[in-house]
């Protein structure tokens, strides 16, 4: 079997996942390009709490996790199946660290808000990943990289978060693309990391100063990125297949690796 691309995906504002823009057309252009994989695993920023959990249920819900939105948003559905069987694979992968089985949680936005336009169909299996907020980024990074044979076994890994971040100095109704100054400038400075294959200061980004502070104010957004890059092997290519920035404050990059 292929071994198939991990993917980082700045999902945005949940919007997206109605809307069809130059972002809803790129993830569903991704889709199309890559090959079909067999089932997912989402590493999202919005299942994050103590502990390390992975869905294990056969029919995961839709949750609306977000609040003051168009009652439209309230109505989408992503009734991709689960596929408890990858649970117990992504269980022995990780092990020792303990990964509990989670029946009640489903797909959060940062999961289907960008699916719903890579795999319209919902037909693609999907099992979330938890982001453990007790723990330092090279615990995430280190998750990456045991989870990483699952691209031989058919699996697209997909992180979902933003590498930048700020909803404190977001600019509503301005700035409809262009980023603020430092947010430029952490994005360029995060692609250029990842172009050189040097991640270790991605992972010990709080130590990259001013400009990092703002784009990654609390780490849930970022986190997924660094599972998705920790999967990297040798000769695979790393690439940016969507660009952009939202509100000043927000980056869309999406980053492809294999
Ligand atoms: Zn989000």
């Amino acid at each position: 079997m292929a071994r198939l691309p991990a993917i980082f995906f700045g999902h945005g504002n949940p919007m997206n996942a109605l809307a069809t823009n130059a972002y809803t057309q790129a993830w569903s252009a991704l889709g199309a390009a890559i090959p079909r994989p067999r089932a997912i695993l989402a590493v999202s920023a919005h299942w994050y709490l103590p502990g390390v959990h992975v869905t294990a249920s056969r029919t995961p819900r839709t949750i609306h996790d977000f609040g003051g939105f168009p009652h439209e948003l309230y109505e989408v559905r992503y009734p991709a199946p689960g596929d408890p069987d990858l649970a117990t694979r992504v269980q022995e992968l990780l092990a020792p660290v303990d990964v509990a089985r989670d029946e009640r949680w489903g797909f959060d936005h940062g999961t289907w808000s960008v699916l719903v336009h890579v795999y319209p169909n919902a037909d693609v299996p999907i099992v979330q990943l938890a982001l453990d907020e007790t723990k330092p980024p090279s615990f995430h990074y280190d998750l990456g990289k045991r989870l990483a044979p699952l691209r031989d076994e058919g699996v697209l890994i997909v992180g979902s978060g933003n590498l930048v971040h700020n909803l404190h100095a977001l600019a509503w109704g301005s700035h409809p693309s262009q980023m603020f100054d430092w947010a430029e400038r952490f994005e360029r400075q995060a692609r250029d990391f990842l172009i050189a294959r040097d991640h270790e200061p991605l992972i010990e980004y709080e130590d990259l100063g001013r400009d990092a502070l703002l784009a990654v104010p609390t780490p849930d957004h970022y986190l997924p990125l660094l599972y998705v890059i920790a999967t990297q092997q040798d000769g695979d290519a790393v690439t940016f297949p969507v660009e952009g920035g939202d509100a000043g404050s927000i980056s869309m990059l999406s980053v492809r690796i294999g």
